[in-house]
């Protein structure tokens, strides 16, 4: 198998082209048998839905009523939402969501267009392409990065934003926020934008691009590639949502360019990770840096909410014996809700302040 760098300006990772619709008795009923599938917002219009920009309180005037001025969303608080056409509903929430798309193929259908807008958003807003970083086996492993990835060698910090497991995909946190919460909450948006700001180069990886079980091996092969020689220098912030934690830690104690990778961690923001800090206790310099002020953990707040127990967003958990074996002094504070999914988008201003505190 040969790993590579080679460019793709396409957004998409299947041929949309070649598909029909194979089920389409248990799709929506709109679909004709005969349809081929088109892409994009086509495709999504297709299946009886569309995307559309929702303004926030501050930004109901600047909205105009023709069609081209609503185009996009203004800030972050606005939101590009998902609505069934015909009834006009918002997707609000999985009980909306589950009267108009049910579960199973509708929903694998209609998620699987969704999340390739929100993909294709991230790409053209913050000009990012996807390159292939291995081929061979079970599929491509890509990642989006800058335009410019390949030809800059400079001392330029480096934003990786990593996804958990599931259905999400390179540059999308939650396919299920994409869905009921827009295309910016469900996306790596605003990180990615708050990295550009600060003048990061940013690649969000993908470790779903090998199945369900090959979330290790996507990882281990995109940071082998990112990191050949070359870089060496550049300082690297991490955010890591969920699994994406275990994935992390577990290359750094055995990739082929851990040893690039730790000396460069300015700082890591883990939300829910998976890993355990004991698998690092065999290297004194990946152990320390774990329980280190360059780490925090963002923690969802079910275990605060079904304990009666109490503590804001971004204030620091009072971690038990059970927390301190599995993560020993990892500051930890409560992410400000209760939803997996939604932590990245909630606790973003968290996250962001935490980082701050890292850039030299
Ligand atoms: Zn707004």
């Amino acid at each position: 198998m040969g790993c590579f760098l080679s460019s793709s300006s396409s957004a998409v990772n299947h041929d949309p082209e070649r598909e029909v619709y194979a089920d389409n008795e248990k799709g929506s009923s709109e679909i004709a048998p005969e349809l081929e599938r088109r892409s994009g917002a086509a495709g999504l219009l297709d299946m009886g839905f569309e995307y559309r920009p929702i303004p926030c309180e501050k930004h109901t005037d600047n909205f105009g009523s023709s069609r081209s001025d609503r185009s996009a969303a203004i800030c972050y608080e606005c939101a590009t939402r998902l609505f069934h056409v015909e009834s006009g509903t918002m997707i609000t929430d999985d009980a909306v969501r589950k009267k108009y798309i049910s579960d199973g193929s509708a929903f694998d259908d209609v998620s699987r267009v969704c999340q390739e807008l929100a993909q294709d958003r991230v790409r053209r807003e913050l000009s990012l392409k996807f390159v292939t970083l291995c081929d061979g086996g079970k599929g491509p492993v890509r990642a989006l990065v800058d335009d410019d990835w390949d030809v800059v060698s400079d001392r330029r910090p480096i934003f990786l934003f990593i996804t958990g497991r599931g259905k999400s995909r390179a540059g999308v946190v939650s396919v299920r926020e994409v869905l009921v919460s827009g295309i910016e909450r469900g996306s790596a948006l605003f990180h990615l934008r708050e990295a550009k700001r600060r003048g990061f180069s940013v690649a969000c990886l993908d470790p779903n691009a090998l199945g369900e079980n090959g979330g290790m091996a996507a990882l281990e092969r995109s940071l082998t590639a990112l990191f050949r020689p070359g870089r060496d220098n550049a300082p690297i912030y991490v955010l890591a949502h969920s699994a994406a934690g275990g994935f992390l830690v577990r290359y750094l104690v055995l990739g082929a360019t851990r040893g690039r990778i730790l000396p460069n961690l300015r700082a890591v923001a883990f939300t829910d990770s998976t890993h355990r800090l004991p698998w690092a206790r065999e290297d004194p310099a990946l152990f320390s840096f774990l329980q280190s002020p360059r780490c925090l953990y963002v923690r969802n707040d079910t275990a605060r909410e079904s304990s009666g127990g109490t503590g804001g967003p971004g204030e620091v958990v009072r971690s038990d014996v059970w927390w301190r074996s599995r993560f020993g002094e990892l500051r930890t504070v409560w992410a400000g809700t209760a939803s997996h999914s939604a932590m990245c988008w909630v606790a973003r201003e968290i996250i962001w302040n935490f980082f701050d505190q890292h850039i030299s």
